[in-house]
């Protein structure tokens, strides 16, 4: 590994030759198997297109550190599932586009029908004027009858595949917004994804600013994780993270916001609660997961059981979603300090009124 390694030093939104050179170098600096699906990672790294990629890769290089097994996992399994996100949402558009170009081209044929109509009858009018043979006549109203016989059929085609085309783009439909649904949705623990918290948080901060009404953030982080993965293992540590989640979502009201912050960090939008109301209902989800008892599965092995430390802050007139976030996590960052398994609301900040923090018994 390099003895000085620079997070900074790595060019990002660069041209792809100098994005190549970089996954490679950092491949090196990582100390990592040059696999294509590493090259991958370390290449949207230097492109810097992803948040999360480029805070545990900035941690390792920072911290002058291969990147672990589990941080690289990690990694890998977020890259992977949004790809597949992504190509889903390329087959769906592209269904939808070959849908939409057939019913356009069953309307330019039932088009083309009606102007053969057109000109048979007009020729028709053209010969009816100096018709003297009664068998061209007949030959002249067999003309108009296969025509006329013709846009009917044409017609009634069209109004079955159109029929078809339709249920097959509102089919095309529901699964897009299944797709949605699954892009703004954490898969190990089925809450919002920090995509999805960004997007509701902004909106909930307009909606109370504008009706005057509380809104509380809580940031919630699971104590001694590193450790409770190196003792139980990383797929008791999954487990554990979905039962926090479970925990969380029955802890508050429907149309609370319950989001995976990142790692072992979820967010608790409470919408129209105030410090006080908030604070009941931290402490009461704190308690909750704290009394459970976790086993393992298959075992039924004794893992104890898994707390939370918890930061709460009240949205202010002058707050934006960074400067929430901000006042929230520095609560937590204080319920750490405190010994863990706690509340501490802003109000117990030093040079703030008031004292509401709480420690567990
Ligand atoms: P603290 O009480 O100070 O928060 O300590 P901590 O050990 O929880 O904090 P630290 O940041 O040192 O470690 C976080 C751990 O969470 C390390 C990481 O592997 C684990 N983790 C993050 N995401 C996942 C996940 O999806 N599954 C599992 N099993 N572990 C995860
Ligand atoms: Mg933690
Ligand atoms: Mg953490």
């Amino acid at each position: 590994m390099d003895k000085n390694p620079n997070p900074s030093s790595i060019s990002k939104g660069d041209c792809a030759p100098r994005l190549c050179l970089d996954a490679v170098e950092l491949i090196h600096r990582l100390n990592l198997r040059p696999i294509p699906e590493v090259y991958e990672l370390l290449y949207a790294y230097a492109a810097g297109t992803d948040e999360k990629i480029a805070g545990t890769i900035n941690r390792a290089l920072g911290e002058n550190r291969p990147l672990s097994k589990s941080e690289l996992n990690q990694l890998l399994d977020c890259k992977s599932q949004s790809s597949i996100k992504e190509q889903q949402l390329d087959k769906f558009s592209c269904q939808l586009s070959e849908q939409v170009s057939s019913a356009s081209s069953l309307v330019q044929k039932a088009v083309q029908s009606t102007e053969t109509l057109g000109a048979t009858l007009e020729n028709a009018e053209v010969e009816l004027a100096d018709i003297k043979d009664p068998k061209t006549l007949i030959s002249i109203v067999a003309d108009l009858a296969n025509a006329t016989k013709e846009l009917g059929r044409d017609g009634a085609e069209l109004r079955m595949k159109l029929n078809e085309a339709s249920d097959q783009i509102s089919k095309l439909k529901e699964d897009l917004e299944i797709t949605r649904a699954d892009s703004l949705t954490d898969s190990l623990t089925q809450t919002d994804n920090r995509e999805a918290f960004d997007q509701k948080i902004a909106a909930e901060i307009t909606e109370a600013k504008a009706n005057g009404s509380p809104l509380c953030l809580c940031m919630i982080d699971a104590d001694h994780f590193k450790n409770f993965n190196d003792t139980h293992g990383h797929r008791a540590g999954d487990s554990a993270l979905q039962l926090i989640a479970s925990v969380l979502k029955s802890a508050v009201r429907d149309h609370d916001i319950v989001a995976r912050y990142g790692g072992e960090e979820f967010a608790i939008i409470l919408t129209g609660a105030d410090l006080a109301t908030g604070l009941i209902v931290a402490e009461r989800t704190r308690q909750s997961l704290a009394d459970k008892k976790l086993t393992k599965r298959g075992t039924g092995e004794n893992l104890g059981n898994i707390t939370v430390s918890i930061g709460l802050a009240q949205l202010s007139t002058n707050d934006s979603t960074d400067s929430l976030v901000e006042r929230a996590d520095s609560c937590l960052y204080q319920a750490k300090n405190a010994g863990r398994n706690c509340v501490v609301t802003e109000s117990s900040i030093p040079d703030q009124q008031g004292d509401l923090a709480t420690r567990a018994g």
